[in-house]
Parts: C-alpha cells; sequence; structure tokens
C-alpha cells in the first residue's frame, strides 16, 4: 500500500518536473518579433510632446498561431499598462494566440497594413476612420487585437480587412461572452464589438 502510494506521489511530482521544463525550455526558445527602444518605436509619429510623455513601451509574451512563444511590444498609455499585463497574462495562460505584437511604427504608421498583418497594436496618432475626430489610438488608450481574425463588420456586410473572415469558432477570434471581452469590460474598457454604427470586434478601449 505504502509503495502503490510513493509510486503515485513520484509520478505527480516527475509531472510537474516535466511541465515546468517545458516552460522553461519554451521560455529560451522565445521568438522575438518585436524589440524596438522607445524612441524607436514612436519614430515619426505626429503626436504633440504632452501626449508621447503619457507613453510606454511594453514587452509582452503570448503564445501565436504556430503554438510557439513570441514576445512583442507595445506602445500604450501608462495608465492602461496594469490593464494590458494582466490581459496578456490571461491569454497566456490560456493559450489565446495572437498573431504578432509589434508597434504600428513598422507598418509606416498605417493601420491598414498593420490589420491586414494580423498584428496586434495599440499607440497610433491618428483620426478615428473616416472622420476627422482623432481615435483613442492616438493617446496609447485602444488596442486592437488580431484584427485579420476580429475584422470591422459594416452594416451592410463588408469588412475591414476586406478579405477578412469573421469566425467566432476559430482560435483568437472575439465574441460578447468570450472570456477576455469580459474581462476588459470588467475593468471599464468598452469592446468595439459592440458599437452601434459598426462591429470592430477587434478594438478595445478605455477613454
Ligand atoms: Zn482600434
Amino acid at each position: 500500500m505504502k509503495i502503490v502510494f510513493l509510486l503515485i506521489i513520484l509520478s505527480v511530482i516527475s509531472k510537474e518536473l516535466i511541465f515546468a521544463q517545458k516552460i522553461e525550455n519554451n521560455i529560451n526558445d522565445i521568438i522575438i518579433d518585436s524589440q524596438l527602444t522607445f524612441e524607436e518605436a514612436i519614430k515619426g509619429t505626429k503626436a504633440p510632446k504632452d501626449v508621447i510623455e503619457n507613453l510606454v513601451l511594453l514587452d509582452v509574451v503570448y503564445y501565436s498561431t504556430d503554438d510557439k512563444l513570441h514576445r512583442g511590444q507595445l506602445v500604450i498609455h501608462k495608465d492602461t499598462k496594469a490593464d494590458i499585463e494582466s490581459i496578456f497574462r490571461l491569454m497566456l495562460q490560456n493559450k489565446f494566440p495572437v498573431g504578432k505584437v509589434i508597434p504600428i511604427v513598422k507598418y509606416k504608421w498605417s493601420d491598414d497594413a498593420s490589420m491586414e498583418d494580423n498584428n496586434t497594436s495599440a499607440f497610433n496618432y491618428r483620426n478615428i476612420a473616416g472622420t476627422d475626430r482623432l481615435s483613442n489610438h492616438s493617446f496609447g488608450k485602444a488596442i486592437d487585437i488580431n484584427p485579420f481574425f476580429n475584422p470591422v463588420v459594416h452594416k451592410d456586410g463588408s469588412r475591414n480587412p476586406e478579405k477578412a473572415k469573421y469566425d467566432t469558432t476559430k482560435a483568437g477570434t472575439f465574441y460578447q461572452s468570450h472570456y477576455i471581452v469580459q474581462e476588459f469590460l470588467k475593468r471599464g474598457w468598452r469592446w468595439g464589438g459592440i458599437f452601434s454604427s459598426y462591429a470592430d470586434n477587434h478594438h478595445f478601449d478605455k477613454p
């Protein structure tokens, strides 16, 4: 009886050790998607000095669609840092796939190019598409996650990016009861998927 008990304990311990070792190996094999300095990450922005002063560059770790650990970066408003860190931790624990996380400077500040590439990003000093009003992205208080998996869907059914499909059964895609959407809402963020004008499914902001 004692031997059986001992064997069970040993098997539990070894499973834990194997799991810890696996994570350790993954950390060593981490794929770097972005490794910019703050100056590089904001180079060429039209944002005024007082806006830039409130921005921070945050390193984030996530499983990408290749099922491997990646490290990327976000430029965000300093007041959103704690929320974004918690949400990325939650996504990592649940292996929620995030395509890539690269500051939008790498796409020459083109929101369309970044969305087309399924890139997750936050700060971009720009207007709301189709308006002359500044977007919350201008202050780093909005984040777009997996935009190709979560396109904007207009009332007539057209999408942006145009070729993107919105399939809520696919991992990395949001819908209202999704735990990540709920986590954002709980923290006082809005989810663009329930905006009245059009469904901005990749967009979260905290004005
Ligand atoms: Zn957005």
